[in-house]
């Protein structure tokens, strides 16, 4: 070989790949998991929450008494005794058998995002249209993108995806000769705004994407993490076609275990368990067997109310210390569940550009441009509030705070703080790592 050598991979990377690059804030979050730093950055169930001693001993005996089954390969589509336990999870929020759900259509997953990664697999081509709402969850950019669609994003308001707006987002896709593929939503508690789809507009969405025949991805790893009272119930449990139900054990119960998965339409399920073959084989059977043993002989539902409770603590603190503390300008988000609050920032402030400066303050925060594919969003931000205790979120808004008090002052002295602001675009996504999941 002349003029390149096997350490040069530049020209050799599949196309699919040339859009992956190290986002920059990814440095600087390596700094801000150090002690000192308030993050409220983060997307970390408080695992602290758990009887740790009790699932230890749980996890130990699935070792030693169960090793022969629990360490050994499985099956692609996951076991038959963790299927059920997941029909009976979902029933809790009405998709029950009533609405077709059978233990027969639940694949298996490591975590919510393989379940992302297979449906995408399924249907998207590259140069699909993937319709998903403004902002959306970064990790779902990062697999749209690998699978080379194109993100289309849909305005939402207090009430969740604007009917209007995706009436009008469908019609302009198609307008330009392609079809969108599906419509990946987070109807409950969404990640990263906290918002909730209103009870009016399931039903209107649906509609919509029906007439349009348009898939529906449902990804709800929240849906069970409210404040006040049961959220609307799902999309999948007012329509078992056309709509793919995705969930995960990460925030119920942990995310180490890697455990989630897809209610799928029937004809599809098939598919999704050899594309999952192709992709992992089977999913841990160990992780299955906790998530089995914990959702059979602990008080699972106890540990929900536990998490429920304290993260609506934790939004309280959160919500307090921003209307005590933000300067004037700032407004945000107020969700009923979820781990989430987001936040817009006073005309003219970047959260990107300001990052670093509140990371040397000792705080740290997600800029919105990692929630849109376009990497517009710097002027919001996200803040997570299920980590840090109601002392931490409060001690960083105040640093917080202070930085942006700082950047206002900037402004007025120099007219201007460098950097583009509001929901300018720029190319290519700005994706983040898992630890901002
Ligand atoms: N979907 C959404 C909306 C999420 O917020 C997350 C995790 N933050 C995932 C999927 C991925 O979940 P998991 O950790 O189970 O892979």
């Amino acid at each position: 070989m002349t003029g390149t050598t096997l350490d040069d991979y530049t020209d050799r990377y599949a196309r699919r790949v040339r859009g992956m690059t190290v986002s920059e804030i990814r440095a600087l979050f390596a700094v801000a998991s150090r002690p000192e730093v308030v993050s409220l950055a983060g997307g970390a169930p408080y695992i602290a929450a758990l009887s740790l001693d009790a699932v230890g001993d749980m996890l130990g005996r699935l070792g030693s008494e169960q090793g022969v089954d629990t360490l050994q390969y499985g099956i692609g589509q996951g076991t038959l005794a963790l299927r059920e336990r997941i029909c009976e999870v979902m029933s809790l929020s009405g998709i029950d058998v009533g609405c077709g759900a059978s233990p027969e259509d639940v694949v298996v997953t490591v975590g919510g995002q393989q379940a992302l990664d297979l449906v995408s697999r399924l249907f998207l081509d590259p140069g699909d249209v993937v319709l998903a709402e403004g902002p959306t969850y970064v990790g779902a950019l990062g697999v749209f993108q690998a699978a080379q669609a194109q993100v289309v994003h849909v305005p939402m308001d207090d009430d969740g995806l604007v009917p209007e707006a995706l009436e009008a987002a469908i019609a302009e896709v198609a307008r330009t000769g392609r079809r969108a593929k599906f419509l990946y939503t987070i109807p409950t508690y969404q990640n990263p705004t906290g918002v909730t789809l209103s009870e009016e507009r399931r039903e209107r969405v649906l509609d919509i994407c029906e007439r349009a025949g348009l898939l529906v991805v449902e990804d709800d790893p929240y849906g069970q993490l409210g404040f006040s009272g049961d959220a609307p119930r799902p999309l999948r449990a007012r329509r078992r076609d056309g709509v793919f139900y995705l969930s995960t054990f990460s925030k119920t119960f942990a995310p180490g275990l890697r455990v989630g998965w897809i209610l799928a339409p029937h004809a599809v399920r098939e598919k999704l368990v050899i594309a999952s073959e192709a992709q992992i084989l089977c999913p841990s059977a160990y992780a299955q067997a906790a998530v089995t043993t914990y959702l059979t002989t602990m008080p699972w539902r106890d540990q929900l109310k536990i998490y429920r409770e304290i993260y609506r603590e934790r939004r309280d603190a959160l919500l307090d210390a921003l209307g005590d503390l933000m300067p004037e300008g700032t407004t945000w988000t107020r969700p009923d569940g979820g781990l989430f609050i987001w936040a817009s920032l006073p005309d003219g402030l970047d959260s990107k550009a300001m990052l670093p400066r509140a990371i040397a303050a000792r705080v740290a925060y997600v800029p919105g441009t990692g929630f849109y594919a376009d990497g517009s969003g710097h002027g919001f931000m996200r803040l997570n509030f299920s980590f840090p205790s109601p002392e931490r979120i409060r001690e960083g808004v105040r640093r917080l705070a202070g930085v942006m008090e700082q950047e206002l002052a900037m402004r007025q002295v120099f007219g201007g703080v460098p950097g583009p602001v509001g929901r300018r675009g720029q190319a290519g996504a700005d994706v983040p790592g898992p630890d901002l999941a």
